[in-house]
């Protein structure tokens, strides 16, 4: 079946809202000038046995402190302590590793909502310079990934022509600003994330890998059936199911060289949109979608990458005063944490509607599996 059409400008509710605001946070930058971080190796800490808490939702948190702007990443100019804080409180509450707010920071989504395409490099740095802000003032050992969003929309290679999608070429160079520019200020590790098409992400590892940093390849899938066999297989909005993936990353379509799958370090499931199902849908589909993934490195004979998991808590629903709010507590999405870490996921975090809540839940949860482990 040919997937249907994103609508134009998906960055899904990842991304909502019309501008509400534009007053300025007040404190200064007086960060920027401070020394880089502490000497940590992201590649070291993968070898240890406890998983990494990555944190949880980025947009959303913004949304609850009444913030709404045609693009989230303009809050890194707009509003740089709000920014801060959020990362705060996901550190705070045990998180390991934090995401910049990059997320839709790209040229293409900058122009989508009618802001300077101009600004897509100086609001990326800006983001990089406020989660490694949230780190020092914390004193803690941080890891900074670089989200890299998909682009609006569709690219070319799937939707079969510009017409409808954007030029392989204007999502190359899309990337290639963004993640340059979170390289040169210094994030720990490239965190590609709720990607929908297998090709988009192949052409943003090709990139990536120029950097030389650990790269984490998320897509985000939902449950389809086979009508054959009635095996149920996880598949992006574009139809890429894990071993997709693994094919795309192989074969050297977007690369020239069919070596993108050994750039990769970290492959994995974020957010995900299951409006009717709830064991395909948060905590249950980030424990699903990890088990398809291990299948599928398994078949192909993949060894030696780790796996990442964070989820949306459930589906976002509209309450009888028309806020979005979300349906998995704390609680409930942290009970799942051990059957996750069973499923093979090492790094562990959530998506869209979850909050520094959930992500102490997680810690507590990673804490006393880990100690059982050793202890046992
Ligand atoms: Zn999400």
């Amino acid at each position: 079946m040919k997937p249907k059409p994103l609508p134009l400008g998906s960055g899904w509710y990842h991304e909502i809202g019309e501008p509400k605001t534009t007053e300025r946070d007040v404190k200064s930058l007086e960060h920027l000038n401070e020394p880089q971080g502490k000497i940590k190796n992201f590649r070291e800490r993968l070898k240890l046995d406890e998983p990494i808490l990555y944190d949880g939702g980025f947009g959303s948190q913004l949304f609850a402190r009444d913030i709404e702007l045609a693009n989230s990443a303009l809050a890194n100019e707009l509003h740089p302590t709000t920014v801060i804080d959020i990362h705060s409180d996901y550190i705070n509450a045990g998180a390991e590793a934090v995401g910049t707010n990059t997320f839709v920071a790209s040229p293409l989504h900058l122009e989508m909502a009618g802001q300077d395409i101009a600004d897509a490099q100086q609001l990326t740095r800006l983001a990089v310079q406020h989660a490694k802000a949230a780190a020092e003032q914390s004193e803690k050992e941080v890891y900074i990934a670089g989200s890299v969003g998909p682009s609006p929309g569709a690219i070319e290679a799937d939707s079969g022509d510009t017409t409808f999608g954007i030029a392989n070429k204007d999502a190359r160079e899309a990337h290639k600003l963004v993640i340059h520019t979170l390289a040169e200020e210094g994030v720990d590790f490239l965190c590609l994330e709720t990607m929908f098409s297998a090709k988009e992400a192949a052409i943003a590892v090709d990139i990536a890998r120029e950097t030389g940093l650990p790269i984490a390849v998320n897509l985000t899938y939902k449950w389809t059936k086979e009508r054959r066999t009635g095996k149920v297989i996880y598949r992006t909005d574009w139809g890429n199911s894990p071993a997709d993936l693994l094919e795309i990353l192989t074969n050297s379509e977007f690369s020239g060289d069919g070596a993108l799958l050994d750039a990769v370090s970290i492959l994995g499931v974020n957010c995900g949109a299951e409006s009717r199902r709830d064991e395909h849908t948060g905590m249950p589909y980030a424990i699903v979608g990890t088990q398809q993934l291990q299948t599928a490195l398994t078949e192909k004979g993949v060894n030696g990458k780790w796996m990442m998991a964070y989820p949306n808590a459930g589906m976002p629903k509209l309450d009888k005063n028309h806020n979005t709010v979300y349906t998995q507590t704390p609680n409930e999405m942290a009970s799942h944490i051990p059957a996750l870490i069973e499923a093979g996921a090492y790094l562990i975090g959530g998506c869209c509607g979850t909050t520094p809540k959930h992500i102490k839940a997680f810690r507590e949860a990673i804490a006393s599996y880990h100690s059982a482990q050793n202890n046992g």
